[in-house]
């Protein structure tokens, strides 16, 4: 049987590898636009402009009245015309924002089955934009938003872009997972300019050592006015920039998101290039969800989205708990995610913030649910990060579990190492996850990334 056409052609990949770089240029930006009538196509400026963050210094009360008129027009849109809540959803409007809970959650597994249950039959398929989740654990997950969805949590990201001076259409510099040179490739550039969002887009998948000063003067170059992106990129460019001493490029802020900061390194990270470093924490489904302050709390865009921190068991965690973050989109009705499960772990706030702002808080965000260690006697363990804290001169790090009963610590060293530490962190892993678990620790120059180049700190590959 003859191989069928399409297989014989190169994939857009490989294309893009081939095409000198002039093309790749074309490229890119031709996918750029077609990003771009997704999400700021039309009287953007108007939607950015209701979304403006001085509504978080509102009273909760007002905040929290308008979430709940924003639900019930939500709510009745999707039990009419969406397959999946036309089934699962009651009829009664919602009397308060409490009684959401009254509601089903929604599992990742229940959109994988079957991912156009959930947008509405009134929607002609070619007016959605199917997205993809890598899926840490390995399962992609697709899910489909529409324009309108869209473009309310692109306006939502924009209008607080521009809160902290670092308006879109000003030029910036992102580091993420996105393709933009061949992955063995050894020689610069690891970076591609995208001309309608004015961006230099960095590759997070070329940043080893010998690199770091080509990626700083390509930053220098582009005359960027602030940056954006994965914060385990920026953090290895400012231990660089410590390192080696000098200038770095001018920023007027860094806004980083898509995988978890620790303090310190968010610290670091300010100390190298003098500004200042806000992290932000969303999903791809959900848009997003809740931006840094000064204060370096996390501040939930009620504007957006509807958060609940709830246990295993489906309840609301008591105050300090961490608790799986379960968001509901106000973004659209057409693709609407009603309780979501985000999978991730957070903590809510239980005072005022200093910074001004009235709309609930996050003080952490804890890292993922999948992120954990499973032991030999059948426990499941979170929240590894003081696991490393004893150890001197350690730049990154990453706990994994690598067989039934046996994890490694991964160690990338500063020049200030301190190998004698470790022994002080192997005992604290071995005090978190028994003595029936072998500890050992290596030294690594570079932790492996996921396939979209992120950085995970706790990881199972069994
Ligand atoms: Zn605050």
């Amino acid at each position: 049987m003859a191989v069928p056409l399409i297989r014989r052609l190169p994939t857009q990949q490989q294309l893009f590898d081939l095409a000198p770089p002039p093309v790749r240029r074309v490229l890119v930006n031709l996918e750029a636009a077609r990003r771009e009538w997704f999400r700021r196509h039309g009287d953007y400026r108007a939607l950015v402009a209701r979304h403006d963050p001085a509504f978080y210094r509102r009273p909760l009360a007002e905040q929290e009245a308008y979430q709940l008129a924003e639900l019930r027009r939500l709510l009745e849109g999707a039990r009419r015309d969406v397959p999946h809540y036309r089934a699962s959803l009651p009829p009664d409007p919602l009397a308060t924002l409490a009684d959401l809970r009254s509601l089903p959650t929604l599992e990742k597994g229940m959109l994988r089955r079957d991912p156009f249950a959930f947008v509405s039959e009134r929607l002609p398929r070619r007016q959605l934009w199917a997205r993809k989740t890598s899926g840490s654990t390995g399962t992609p997950l697709t899910f489909h938003l529409d324009r309108e969805a869209t473009r309310h949590q692109q306006a939502a990201a924009d209008a607080m872009l521009a809160a902290y001076g670092c308006p879109f259409g000003e030029r910036r510099a992102r580091f993420s997972g996105a393709y933009v040179a061949p992955y063995a490739r050894t020689t610069p550039p690891f970076w591609i300019w995208i001309d309608s969002y004015r961006q230099l887009q960095c590759s997070a998948y070329h940043l080893a050592p010998p690199f770091f000063d080509h990626y700083l003067q390509a930053i220098r170059a582009a005359r960027v006015a602030y940056g954006t992106g994965y914060p385990s990129a920026w953090y290895l460019l400012a231990c660089h920039v410590l390192e080696r001493g000098g200038a770095p490029p001018g920023l007027r802020a860094i806004i980083t998101d898509s995988e978890g900061v620790s303090l310190d390194q968010q610290a670091v990270i300010e100390h190298a290039f003098g500004c200042p470093v806000y992290q932000t924490y969303g999903t791809g489904e959900i848009g997003q969800v809740a931006w840094q302050c000064r204060e370096r709390r996390y501040h939930v865009l009620t504007r957006i989205v509807v958060i609940e921190l709830l246990d295993a068991a489906g309840n609301p965690v008591a105050p300090g708990e961490a608790g799986e973050v379960v968001a509901t989109s106000l973004a659209g009705a057409n693709t609407p995610f009603i309780r979501y499960r985000t999978g991730d772990l957070a903590i809510a706030a239980t005072d005022p913030c200093p910074c001004g702002l009235q709309s609930p808080a996050l003080l952490s965000i804890e890292g993922r649910l999948d992120d954990y260690i499973q032991t030999p006697d059948g426990r499941t363990v979170g929240r590894l990060s003081h696991v490393t804290k004893p150890g001197r001169g350690i730049r990154e790090s990453q706990i994994a579990q690598v067989a039934r009963d046996q994890v490694v610590i991964r160690v990338v060293p500063d020049a200030d190492f301190d190998p004698a530490s470790m022994a002080a962190v192997v005992a604290a892993a071995h005090r978190y996850l028994g003595a029936g678990m072998q500890v050992r620790w290596e030294r690594v120059e570079r932790l492996p990334r996921t396939r979209a180049g992120k950085l995970r700190h706790v990881v199972r590959e069994l």
